[in-house]
């Protein structure tokens, strides 16, 4: 870290900042130019997190060298990390494919739309049972209910399951019965619900908020990273925008950019990110070219029935269509899509 001094900062305002960083266990480096006294940093870094260098009389400006996102940081781990959920691998040239409904609505309607993706090509299956919506009278989900019917439908198609925790208070019943935690958009900055997931070593899929940037992804990823799960997959989902036409501004950037900060792998989600069917296929595959280390896509088989998020969802025929595309496009990308894990019953061997 480096600290720009004010042109008119006192010697005593100078040693004052010394005293004050080897008070903290860290060397100070003075540098006296002609104009401006620079100050590095060396040492521990974390010891400086709480205190407010620019406030420090005669400080101008506090420049760090290093992100604070250090466990997440491109610096920490050089590799790009790859995530295994439930036998298939996300990053490192291995591209996950998550489809299946917004929420989980009923065992025979998962069941169906569990059947068409795997043939399709998906590796993990999604699907809500605790819905965050806008509205408090909008269906909220069947919760347990509906982790159960996730969990025995996964399993017959041979789909590790994929699906959000809104509350702390639910990280342990959540973690019975799925593969992967979802953390949604709205939920990127709930430093306690991260915290929680951190304590478990699960993978999890972590949406960026609406109104986050990348950097700002990346250190909630550092507090699941912090508290010792390495398991972290990066989702982005689509920021706000002023463009009425799109349910959200799909950032196709944060990809490469993420990449280039991180050695997390990241996924895109068209299908929020547009909040229509029509534009969830060209958005797939321009993350895919973008660096995507997998799609998340929502398909519903009959969407005007859907209880969430039908006006986005892909039919199974269309999402097959966009599957064998992006199938296509890793191949050229010099990727591939994992392979799905045996289904239960051929694994039983009944
Ligand atoms: C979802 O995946 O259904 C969802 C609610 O996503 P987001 O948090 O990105 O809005
Ligand atoms: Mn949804």
């Amino acid at each position: 870290m480096l600290i720009i001094l004010k042109s008119e900062a006192t010697q005593q305002q100078i040693d004052h900042l010394i005293e004050r960083i080897e008070g903290l266990g860290l060397k100070a480096h003075l540098s006296q130019g002609t104009y401006r006294t620079v100050v590095g940093i060396i040492g521990d870094e974390s010891q400086l997190a709480g205190t407010p260098l620019e406030a420090i009389p005669g400080v101008a400006q506090v420049i760090p060298v290093l992100p604070a996102y250090k466990l997440a940081s491109l610096e920490a781990h050089p590799q790009p990390s790859v995530v295994n959920v439930g036998g298939v691998k996300i990053g490192g040239g291995h591209v996950g494919m998550i489809a299946g409904p917004c929420a989980v609505e009923s065992y025979e309607r998962m069941d169906a739309i569990a059947g068409a993706v795997r043939q399709a090509g998906a590796n993990l299956l999604r699907g809500g049972a605790f819905k965050p919506r806008t509205s408090p009278y909008a269906f909220q989900g069947l919760e347990e209910e509906g982790l159960k019917i996730l969990r025995e439908v996964g399993d017959k198609h041979g789909l590790p399951v994929v699906t959000e925790v809104m509350d702390p208070r639910r990280v342990d019943l959540v973690h019975e019965y799925t593969d992967m935690f979802q953390i949604g958009a709205r939920n990127m900055q709930n430093f306690v619900l991260l915290t929680a997931v951190g304590e478990t070593r699960k993978p999890v899929l972590l949406k960026r908020g609406m109104s986050a940037t990348v950097k700002d992804l990346l250190m909630s990823a550092e507090y699941i990273l912090a508290r010792g799960n390495p398991n972290v997959v990066l989702c982005e989902r689509g920021v706000k925008s002023f463009d009425t036409d799109t349910r959200n501004l799909f950032d196709v950037a944060a990809v490469p950019l993420a990449h280039t900060l991180s050695h997390l792998p990241i996924f895109v989600d068209p299908s929020h990110a547009t909040g229509r069917p029509d534009l969830v296929p060209a958005c797939a595959l321009a993350g895919l070219a973008a660096g995507a280390d997998g799609v998340h896509i929502e398909v519903h088989d009959c969407p005007e029935k859907a209880l969430s998020d039908g006006s986005q969802a892909l039919l199974p025929s269309q999402y097959a269509e966009l599957a064998s595309q992006l199938r296509e496009l890793a191949k050229l990308l010099g990727k591939q899509l994992s392979p799905a894990p045996q289904p239960a019953r051929a694994k039983s061997g009944t």
